[in-house]
């Protein structure tokens, strides 16, 4: 058993936490979390936590797989590293590079034959921003320049990442967004719809805030949408029916290309390798990270359209962009060894016609629970929100926390799940049982009421 007084002395005096409240931290300490097996996580003190994020929505073929090991094993033995600059390349690149473009499906006549590779899902958005801006400049329109993106989106942290997503906390630090990127309303019906209002009606007309943009800023300017699917980390807001379908009409109307953020959505997470097949969109560029290598090792990148590869190849020359660990060999061998392991185990068949269905019907049960005011799911992510008046769809005063207190139940329950305001969510591991789901809906449950006797308290 490791010393966790010692761990976390250290780690307060040395390690700087992504998105975590240093002051908080050093009275508290953080928890030490030292191993992980199927979907289960274990603390320095031995209790075992049961992680319904998969870790940071990534880890979806589940902990402790000796494949996706012995494959990063073997291909740092063979070739630990070489780059695929100044025209060399490598074979589990090429190979991963042929497998995504057979996994993403052709979508009315859309293909995606090519990739691009990074070591995040920020590093590929970074990647999207400056090939969107390349594609207008090779075909002669350099003024189209703005990228539309969405309020309480995340598209990632770094500078483009930051400001493609629409986190006003993000952008308060930093003087975020850089110029030329705007945001839109999010499809929250919770939220943003009308009393009265059907679903599809609000799905039309929160996709209508995107052309009100376009024809404020002048489509000739307008270079490219982004968005994902479900939006994730903003609370997963999953839009109605109707959405995207308008959203695809007003970009190809206006001849604006549409960037699928699917870091989050693909590879099983909505029951499909990639979400724009789900929602029949045709995207251009697809950005991908964590679930492709199940979070056992960085890799980023995207699916780049056939519309913008045409281009950049036949008329661009060089593109003056790339990381040093673009098509990186071990991780490429561990994503190849990550997406053969899915296939054979039918994980995200798996997630579209059995586990994610019966998700979708035990999460609906949780609607009878005094605090839900809305339970929705889409494939193996899920929010609830939690209200005060359900009838009148009234919300909890900020100040109380609510999210914040039921999470705290959940981490004292040995269940992850996270809060976003007060709505909690969960992107369980694919290899998720119905069984297991039926043991995370107990502590689910059982964490709820924990949070409804407290405020009542
Ligand atoms: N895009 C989406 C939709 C994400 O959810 C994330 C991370 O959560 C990112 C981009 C950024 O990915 P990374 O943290 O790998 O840079």
């Amino acid at each position: 058993q490791q010393d966790t007084k010692a761990i976390q002395a250290l780690d307060s005096a040395h390690y700087l936490h992504p998105f975590t409240d240093h002051g908080d931290l050093a009275t508290r300490g953080a928890r030490v979390i030292t191993r992980a097996d199927n979907i289960y996580i274990w603390d320095s003190e031995g209790a075992k936590i049961l992680d319904a994020m998969s870790g940071l929505w990534c880890v979806n073929a589940g902990y402790g797989r000796k494949e996706l090991a012995d494959a990063g094993y073997q291909q740092t033995m063979t070739l630990p590293f070489y780059n695929s600059f100044f025209q060399t390349t490598n074979v589990p690149a090429v190979q991963l590079a042929t497998k995504l473009a057979q996994l993403a499906p052709e979508v009315r006549g859309r293909k995606f034959e090519h990739v691009f590779f990074s070591s995040s899902g920020s590093e590929s958005n970074d990647t999207n921003v400056r090939m969107v801006r390349r594609y207008w400049d090779l075909l002669g329109q350099p003024q189209r320049k703005v990228i539309i993106s969405r309020q309480n989106a995340y598209h990632g942290s770094t500078m483009a990442g930051a400001s493609l997503g629409g986190m006003s906390g993000m952008h308060a630090q930093g003087d975020l967004p850089i110029p030329d990127i705007v945001h839109i309303g999010q499809p929250h019906f919770f939220e943003n719809a009308q009393p009265g209002e059907s679903q599809a009606d609000f799905g039309l007309r929160a996709a209508r805030w995107l052309e009100e943009k376009i024809l404020s800023i002048g489509a000739d300017k307008v270079a490219a949408f982004i968005a994902e699917p479900v939006q994730g980390a903003g609370g997963v807001i999953i839009p109605p029916a109707t959405y995207w379908p308008e959203i695809q009409r007003i970009v190809d109307k206006h001849g604006i290309l549409l960037i699928s953020d699917e870091v989050i959505c693909a590879f099983g997470r909505l029951g499909h390798w990639f979400a724009y097949e789900k929602f029949g969109i045709r995207p251009d560029l697809v950005t991908f990270a964590k679930g492709v290598t199940s979070g056992y090792i960085p890799l980023g990148g995207v699916m780049v359209g056939d519309r913008v590869a045409k281009v950049l190849i036949e008329k661009g020359g060089e593109f003056n962009h790339g990381y040093t660990y673009s098509g990186h060999p071990v991780a490429c061998a561990v994503a190849l060894a990550n997406l053969e392991l899915m296939e054979r185990e039918k994980l995200v068949e798996r997630v579209r016609d059995d586990t994610g269905p019966y998700l979708a019907e035990r999460f609906e049960e949780l609607r009878g629970h005094p605090l839900v005011g809305a339970a929705e799911t889409c494939g193996f992510v899920a929010g609830l929100v939690l209200v005060k008046n359900k009838a009148k769809r009234q919300v909890f005063d900020e100040s109380l926390a609510v999210g914040m207190r039921c999470r705290a139940h959940c981490f004292r329950n040995g269940l992850i799940m996270r809060a976003v305001g007060d709505r909690m969510i969960i992107a369980p591991p694919l290899v998720m049982t119905r069984e297991q789901i039926d043991e995370m809906m107990d502590l689910i449950q059982r964490c709820l009421d924990a949070t409804l006797e407290e405020l009542r308290a």
